[in-house]
């Protein structure tokens, strides 16, 4: 009922010509397909239009997102991205609420909320991202916390298409630290949050969600989360950036 996703995000790594190298080498791995995994890279964003020339010249079946957006649709906001810039370059997709985007450059829920509804206005899947710190792991309260970023990032969405918004469960401790949360920790969380989304949405819409995991996902791991009921893929950190981990990835899924 759900295609499984794998999801790039290369984050703040290759210029424009080593995006578009890595995105080639990406076509050509994929070049067979990719069965009925949806595959997403979501390089720079002054990598995306080069990308996106790859992709569109490509066999290989791969959808191209950004990493950020900005909720206003134009004017005076120095160094943003709109959603119709990153719609005319081509992205179907855009991670929002990354935890470094809520780290260190103060994102709210308020603002992703907002976000995802302008990137939904103009066709455009959001990829919401959400996840505990370490701290809140230690104590225990890791399913509240999380279920509590879901309530407010879905806060008066309207979702028609369920394959249109996808959620990425990401502990902050497991993200770029080689520490992996176990498949079970993966499905606690995974499980709590299409709970939620039921709750909001309906249990119809909430079944048609992808909610993947990320946090040291790879290769050698990726199937042991797939297995698990409420995870349906991986947003890939480091292991996206090099176009044999990446396919091995998404060969795996
Ligand atoms: P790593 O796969 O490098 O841990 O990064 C995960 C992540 O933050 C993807 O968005």
């Amino acid at each position: 009922m759900r295609n499984r996703m794998i999801a790039g995000n290369w984050k703040m790594n290759k210029t424009y010509v080593e995006g578009v190298e890595l995105a080639q080498g990406l076509a050509d791995q994929l070049a067979d397909g990719t069965g009925d995994v949806d595959v997403v890279v979501c390089p720079p964003t002054v990598d995306l239009k080069g990308v996106s020339e790859v992709i569109e010249q490509s066999e290989a079946p791969f959808a191209l997102g950004a990493q950020n957006v900005y909720f206003e649709e134009s004017g005076a906001f120095t160094g943003e991205t709109a959603p119709n810039m990153l719609e005319a370059v081509g992205a179907t997709y855009c991670i929002i609420g990354h935890s470094e985007r809520r780290g260190y450059f103060g994102e709210t829920d308020e603002d992703i909320n907002k976000k995802a509804k302008v990137l939904m206005a103009h066709g455009i899947v959001p990829i919401s991202c959400c996840g505990e710190p370490l701290e809140v792991r230690e104590a225990g309260t890791h399913v509240d916390f999380v279920v509590n970023q879901i309530k407010a990032d879905t806060e008066g969405l309207e979702i028609s298409d369920p394959s249109k918004y996808v959620v990425a469960y990401e502990p902050i401790w497991a993200i770029g630290t080689g520490k992996t949360a176990t498949a079970d920790d993966a499905q606690e969380v995974c499980g709590a949050i299409r709970k939620t989304l039921s709750e909001v949405f309906g249990q119809q819409t909430a079944d048609g969600i992808r909610v993947l995991y990320g946090g040291s996902a790879k290769p050698e791991n990726v199937a042991g989360f797939l297995e698990k009921e409420d995870v349906d893929g991986a947003l890939v950190g480091g292991a996206s950036l090099k176009a044999d981990s990446f396919s091995a990835m998404v060969k795996a899924a």
